[in-house]
């Protein structure tokens, strides 16, 4: 059965045996011992040249694949070879990744990395009856492979965002390709600085940055900065994704603050529970949420006022032209600032201040007319809700790859999974 799931160059299973293991769920595993041919000579872990062997260390075990439910272990015990280059070196073997002194085969690395992509790490842990460390260092083995394999020329537009990445205001500067058919995460950088995003650009190279046409953000001025220093020929597009985000950020203030003033006041709690039935889009709410709504839009309230304002907004992104959407955008910044509601007052002034930003979403949807308008959105941002809450920022920067990453697996022969 192995020599059909998992053939080895140069090697012969030799025996196998099942052997009591009480630390095992089992109580007993499967020993398999491999043995090298005898006319082939080992290869050098350092160059890769094969030379002759000097002498064998103690027998190593590596986990495999279990079978039935019963963990599997392969056995062989290096050689050292006596490469011309290097000197006296212990042996690469085909059964684990080149570089790696992991105790764990490329076939179960690449096992556990698969039933990670489905399950939390924990569970994956729990199910194979291995350690959470060993499901961690197998996939972050899978996505170094991952990262060093993959072929990063052509992209023609990126995203960049932000996440939080776990309470206290720790934050992820995240790179996406955003070409239409091809979307996928090309960086994670901690902290949301200009250093993090210049770290994309320094990976990237000169070179493949010069295929980029269009980017998106949000007004984060330190990304605006980088972008307009290292992509100076691209389209930089604010993204509607961010726009709208912000709006709604302001309403809720706006909303959080007149329902602590009614109650204050004594005033009946009109926006009690009313949230989301400001926040969501019309046709996500639910029956009850859009009778609330229509209820809570009969009152002369400020948060009402401030809810037409924005839904009036999104007229903005139907425009075809840009000199016209830029006229709506003018008359619909100078209606906010002459509403005297605060918060939304704060998100005009920004919208001005980067009034070019904005209309280049028209330009871009004139020249280009793949999804790449629709930039970052609410969608891709679920996907990765699974893989948060990581407490380190390698575990965080590791998951986020392999969840999103879209990146070249390492061939072996037979899928176990
Ligand atoms: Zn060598």
């Amino acid at each position: 059965m192995l020599n059909r799931v998992h053939p080895v160059k140069g090697f012969v299973y030799e025996k196998q045996e099942i052997v009591e293991d009480p630390t095992r769920p089992t109580g007993c595993r499967i020993d398999v011992w491999l043995r090298a041919r005898s006319n082939r000579q080992g290869i050098c872990s350092c160059c890769g040249r094969r030379g002759p062997t000097y002498d064998r260390l103690d027998q190593r075990r590596f986990d495999f694949v279990p079978l039935w439910g019963i963990a599997v272990v392969l056995v062989y015990a290096m050689r050292r070879i006596e490469c011309v280059g290097c000197g006296v070196k212990v042996e690469r073997v085909p059964w684990c990744l080149p570089g790696g002194k992991s105790p764990t085969t490329l076939a179960m690395q690449v096992f556990l990395s698969r039933w990670a992509q489905r399950l939390s790490w924990q569970q994956v842990a729990d199910i194979f009856w291995v350690s959470w460390p060993t499901v961690f260092r197998a996939v972050q083995a899978v996505v170094a492979y991952g990262l060093a394999h993959r072929d990063l020329s052509g992209i023609e537009a990126i995203g960049v965002d932000e996440v939080a990445y776990r309470k206290g205001h720790r934050y992820l500067t995240l790179v996406y390709q955003i070409d239409e058919g091809r979307r996928r995460l090309l960086h994670v950088a901690e902290g949301r600085t200009v250093k993090s995003l210049l770290r994309f650009f320094k990976m990237l190279g000169e070179e493949r940055c010069g295929s980029i046409r269009f980017v998106c953000s949000d007004m984060w001025r330190a990304y605006l900065k980088v972008i307009a220093k290292k992509l100076p020929g691209a389209v930089h597009i604010l993204d509607r994704y961010h726009i709208v985000a912000n709006l709604h950020k302001a309403l809720d203030r706006v909303r959080a603050s007149e329902a602590r003033r009614l109650k204050a006041g004594g005033y009946e709690p009109h926006l009690h529970r009313t949230r989301w039935c400001f926040l969501k889009r019309k046709e996500n709410l639910t029956d009850k949420q859009r009778l609330r709504l229509r209820d809570v839009l009969r009152y002369d309230l400020t948060t009402v006022r401030a809810y037409l304002k924005v839904q009036a907004l999104h007229l903005l992104w139907e425009y075809q032209s840009p000199a016209w959407a830029g006229k709506f955008l003018d008359a619909w910044c100078r209606d906010v600032m002459l509403s005297r509601i605060e918060p939304l007052k704060q998100v005009a002034r920004s919208l001005r201040e980067h009034r070019p930003l904005i209309l280049n979403w028209f330009v871009a949807k004139g020249q280009y007319s793949a999804g790449i308008v629709e930039g970052l959105n609410a969608k891709a941002k679920l996907r990765f809700r699974k893989a948060y809450g990581f407490r380190t920022f390698e575990a965080a920067e590791v998951a986020l790859y392999h969840q999103l990453g879209a990146l070249p697996q390492p061939e072996i022969a037979h899928r176990f999974c």
